[in-house]
């Protein structure tokens, strides 16, 4: 059916995905993105999984030798810097910037408008409305709210559901190649390294460096962190030099100095010297306060909610990207070519809604021994099952879970099974 319109809120990964499937269909797309100047990298890597590599080919857009960097395998690292595990697992990680330009390779410049904030929408039986901030609107036959963690169509859609802080942050940053030891680069640097610590986890890995250089020498280690933290020791890592505290996340240049050089000095004492030396050589790390959150509907009437505006699963893994990709996709499936967009959705929210809620509750799973304190025996024991090193390693950045356990193509091209 031709001239049906779609209205997408948010001009990230889920909003260009959504695009992208949308418009194979026909569909006359346009993408409102609240801020006013180009999106770039927050300046965390990106582990790709065969699913996401999926959806670019769905998109036309198969891009394995120019994607990432190639990973072979996982190595798990003691107090002392020894070596004690290995798991093979071939993988590419990449960035969220190469990721993002990949997309935007295939989406017409003419249908993103910056700089266009949503407030709120209208809808009835045949059309929905859309209003932003500067006093314009939208009218068309579908809403597609792609607007992130603390998404504005869903306030409009469930304004009582709101994320919840699991306890957490993960330190972030990304160390350049070329400033690491001769050694690190031969051992370490290729690989995805693991270091458990009681309580805490640290990851690193390769990732594409500045400009999106897969060259090597040019590359980029990625590091995240994960810290136990209480809620007081939060709101001190959200208050800036200032004084001022920030809700929720605080941008990367305001997180306070003293704050830095606290989680300097414990990576000091504490880690092990391959991961020492990796966050010597970060020049501004950032923490990402990790939350949960599980819409309780994706759907109402002809607007629906996306991505990480729908659930918030816990970096463990890295399915942000890969989540927004495929409750695209399945938008684009259930409306076709907008017969009856309210039912379609519906479908939509029925078939989406249990995946979410399970990649939320894996990872929480995942994420269930980074804390201090347990409330009973139980809670310890199985926290601490869910902390053995081969077992982190193996579950950490795959999608296994979602095929019952079954290794991906990339596990079985590595194990020959
Ligand atoms: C600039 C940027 C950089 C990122 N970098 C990384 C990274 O390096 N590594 C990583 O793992 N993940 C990164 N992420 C997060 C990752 O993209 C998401 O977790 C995941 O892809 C899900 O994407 P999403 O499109 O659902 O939400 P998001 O990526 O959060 O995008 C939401 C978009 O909606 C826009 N928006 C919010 N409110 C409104 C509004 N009221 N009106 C209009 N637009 C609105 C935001 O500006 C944003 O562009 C980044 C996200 C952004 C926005």
């Amino acid at each position: 059916m031709a001239g049906r319109k779609a209205i997408v809120v948010g001009g990230s990964m889920g909003g260009v995905f959504s695009a992208l499937y949308l418009r194979r269909l026909g569909w006359d797309v346009r993408i409102f993105e609240r801020s006013s100047v180009p999106l770039v990298g927050r300046g965390a890597g990106i582990v790709t999984h065969p699913e996401l590599r999926q959806a670019l080919a769905d998109l036309g857009r198969a891009a394995e030798s120019d994607l990432g960097v190639p990973i072979e395998k996982r190595i798990a690292i003691d107090a002392q810097g020894e070596v004690f595990a290995e798991h093979p697992r071939r993988q590419i990680s990449t960035s969220w910037n190469r990721l993002f330009e990949i997309l935007n390779e295939v989406l017409p410049k003419d249908i993103y408008e910056l700089g266009k904030e949503f407030v709120s929408f209208e809808q009835d039986a045949h059309s929905i409305t859309a209003r932003f901030a500067d006093g314009t609107s939208a009218t068309g036959d579908l809403l597609v709210g792609a607007d992130g963690f603390r998404s504005q169509v869903r306030g409009v859609l469930t304004p009582e559901a709101k994320p919840v802080f699991a306890g957490y942050v993960g330190w972030r940053g990304l160390a350049d190649e070329a400033r690491f030891t001769p050694e690190f680069r031969r051992d370490v640097f290729d690989t995805f390294a693991f270091h458990l610590p009681p309580g805490e986890q640290i990851i690193g890995y390769p990732a594409a460096g500045p400009g999106n250089d897969l060259r090597p020498g040019h590359r980029s280690w990625n590091i995240v962190w994960y810290r136990p933290t209480t809620a007081e020791q939060l709101r001190r890592f959200l208050t800036d030099d200032t004084g001022h505290e920030h809700s929720v996340s605080i941008p990367p240049p305001l997180i306070s100095r003293s704050v830095i050089a606290e989680m300097r000095d414990i990576a000091e004492r504490t880690l092990p010297p391959q991961f020492r030396e990796a966050i010597r050589i970060i020049d501004q790390p950032f923490f990402q306060p990790i939350y949960d959150f599980e819409a309780p509907t994706m759907a109402v009437g002809r607007a629906c909610i996306i991505g990480d505006a729908a659930f918030v699963v816990r970096p463990h893994v890295g399915a942000g990207v890969v989540k927004a990709a495929q409750d695209a996709e399945a938008i684009a499936r259930h409306v076709g070519g907008g017969e009856d967009v309210i039912g379609a959705l519906r479908a939509f929210d029925a078939e989406r809604r249990p995946i979410g809620a399970a990649f939320v509750a894996h990872v929480r799973r995942l994420g269930s021994y980074i804390k201090r304190e347990f409330a009973s025996e139980a809670e310890r024991s199985y926290a601490l099952a869910n902390a053995e090193p081969m077992r982190v390693m193996v579950e950490t950045a795959v999608l296994d879970f979602m095929t019952g356990g079954e290794p991906t193509e990339e596990k079985r091209a590595v194990s020959g099974a």
